[in-house]
């Protein structure tokens, strides 16, 4: 059903509405209104008015979440949960196989069930006293039943005095501190955060002559947090028309890029269609290092609007957020993704060449002598289990070299860059992946649109761009279990990884300290092992994940000492000692190793044309 315009009403009639939040639920929308002014104390309240009939009514707290591909809604953080209908407190039981389904009885004559709890926000994770970051799927409950694209939610916001927000989301009226949406279908509400605080800056970042408008959102735990360096912020606006010239398309009304900067909250980036939810350091726009920073995250959270927004595959677009995703198909969902962001991170000049370059040397190391894992663990088992695994299968716990968890980024990464390769090389640089990405992600702009794949529509893409054995190729890469270096892509590219006593210049080393290529150790800045390569010397001497080196050959441990005992280690032949803790016993590991430093980075091979570069010039002509 249609809509009234809240701008158009006039004030009067707008102000009853905006304070009484239920008024339109009986119209068979579900009016939804979240109470963040006590963000704080880090505690939401929520309450909800759902058009019922009587009888038994099944409601859902999302549990699938779009974009973490796994079961992990904040079920465990809904807390003093209560129903009334009719004027009566209704009893509800929990689903005794399920902890995110709820079992009520609404009694005869009722035809609306309100509802309100409260959500804790976990320690660290999306807001601080300054900023929040709304992510509706973990404020709301929604009836069993029809698809989420069919259930309409008129939402509301309460944000702290004197805060403002940005979102993709079409905002209906605000009154002071309260925000009220136009009616949104709950797939839509679910895929379009709202970021609000203290210290807010929204920059227009649309290319010239470009007609969809685009716009960073910044909200920070400081005014100071939010200055962007002139270079950054023309990147971005290049960003956004590399986009447009890498997919010939665009399938969103608008774009925000919501980018939350603090010390204090997770640090990842969550894909929306219409926006990106995006967390870095609080002062990492200040930082020399700002544009691999958001080089790093923005642009593959962007290029998610094409490829795991628009494009999705077939078993991870599921009706609601109650039904099961799988997961085999991430490879593309976000191993192309992994390829293609820092790709138009490169092109649009957030990060250098070399840069770009060091990352990729980084990548390919990891997965060759850096991933013992790949012995036992094909790169398609990384994905399809991912949907077992959850976030804590990303890598919190130690051992990444042994388990592989997420290898379909990184490993999909290379993979797709040798997809690149390939069709350079097969139509004689007469086609390119931007061709591939026109077939695939291309199309009429008709708004946010779903346009599900499977397996074969990959490879019919592709065989439309140059014929090839595509099929053949994933799977020999995805049932894989050869411990090689996967760097076919770089070598057809013209450039070749190399190990060299000099560490990587870039200073977005990405796992701090690192001696893996030497002894095999990725330690912290304190010593802690963070992984110890498997059948490597640190590894043959027992030192494993989560013991932590307190001394190198008698003396405290710090990262230089270590770096240079293992020099002096190559010099005279001794072996290193080091002194571990684990738990609270000391033992000394003699690591019997002479090779000297070793850092991966990309030599050019001048037998062959550098396509590598070629890839990541500006298409543009920004
Ligand atoms: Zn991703």
């Amino acid at each position: 059903m249609s809509r009234p315009n809240l701008r158009a009403l006039p004030l009067a009639i707008l102000t009853v509405l905006l304070v009484s939040p239920f008024a339109l639920a009986q119209s068979g929308n579900i009016a939804l209104t979240v109470d963040g002014a006590g963000n704080a104390q880090k505690l939401l309240h929520i309450r909800e008015a759902i058009p019922v009939a009587p009888g038994p009514v099944t409601l859902y707290y999302p549990k699938w979440i779009p974009g973490e591909h796994g079961p992990d809604g904040l079920i465990e953080s809904v807390t003093g949960l209560k129903f009334e209908a009719g004027g009566k407190v209704i009893p509800w039981t929990r689903d005794t196989l399920d902890a995110f389904t709820f079992h009520l009885d609404v009694p005869a004559g009722a035809s609306r069930l309100d509802a309100s709890f409260d959500v804790i926000e976990p320690e660290g994770f999306s807001a601080t006293d300054k900023l929040f970051v709304l992510e509706w799927n973990e404020t709301l409950l929604y009836p069993a039943g029809a698809p989420s694209s069919e259930i309409t939610f008129e939402p509301t916001l309460i944000v702290p005095e004197g805060w403002k927000f940005g979102t993709a989301l079409p905002v209906a009226g605000e009154k002071r501190n309260k925000i009220s949406f136009k009616p949104i279908s709950l797939e839509l509400l679910v895929d379009s955060p709202v970021i609000a605080g203290e210290y807010y800056r929204a920059i227009d970042i649309t290319p010239p002559g470009e007609p969809a408008h685009h716009e960073l959102d910044l909200v920070a735990d400081s005014e100071a947090a939010l200055q962007i360096s002139p270079a950054v912020q023309k990147s971005m606006v290049n960003l956004v028309a590399e986009a447009g010239k890498l997919f010939g398309a665009r399938h969103y009304r608008d774009y925000h890029f919501l980018l939350t900067l603090s010390d204090h909250v997770a640090h990842f980036g969550l894909e929306h269609h219409e926006s990106n939810d995006s967390r870095l350091p609080e002062r990492a726009l200040l930082e020399p290092s700002a544009g691999m920073m958001v080089g790093m995250l923005l642009p593959h959270e962007y290029v998610h609007s094409w490829n795991g927004k628009f494009r999705r595959p077939a078993d991870l677009a599921t009706p609601d957020f109650e039904k099961p995703m799988q997961d085999d198909l991430l490879w593309v969902y976000e191993g192309l993704t992994d390829y293609l962001g820092p790709m138009l991170g490169a092109r649009s000049g957030l990060m250098t060449a070399e840069q770009y370059r060091e990352m990729l040397a980084s990548t390919a190391a990891m997965l060759g002598p850096g991933r013992p894992g790949r012995t036992w663990r094909p790169l398609q088992d990384t994905a399809t289990a991912i949907a077992g695994f959850g976030m804590g299968g990303l890598g919190g716990r130690g051992w990444i070299n042994w388990r592989r968890s997420s290898d379909y980024y990184d490993e999909g990464d290379l993979m797709w860059l040798e997809v690149a390769t390939i069709i350079h090389q097969l139509t004689n640089g007469q086609k390119s992946i931007d061709d591939f990405c026109h077939i695939f992600h291309g199309g009429a702009n008709n708004g946010p649109e779903l346009k599900p794949y499977t397996f074969d529509d990959v490879v019919a893409a592709l065989n439309q761009v140059a014929p090839y054995d595509w099929a053949a190729f994933f799977r020999r890469h995805l049932d894989s279990t050869s411990p090689d270096m996967p760097a076919a892509g770089l070598e057809n590219g013209g450039w070749k990884v190399e190990f060299t006593d000099q560490p990587p210049k870039s200073p977005a080393r990405r796992m701090g300290p690192s001696d893996v290529y030497s002894i095999g150790l990725q330690l912290g800045e304190d010593g802690s092992v963070g992984d110890s390569i498997v059948g490597g010397p640190a590894f043959k001497a027992g030192i494993s994940s989560g013991m932590k080196v307190a001394g190198v050959n008698g003396r405290l441990y710090n990262h230089e000492i270590l770096e240079d005992a293992i020099k002096a280690a190559q010099a005279s032949g001794a072996p290193i000692s080091l002194l571990v803790l684990n738990d609270e016993f000391y033992f000394t590991a003699n690591i019997d190793y002479k090779g000297g430093e070793r850092y991966p980075h990309l030599k050019r091979d001048d037998s062959k044309p550098d396509y590598l570069d070629e890839l990541i010039k500006a298409h543009a002509g920004q």
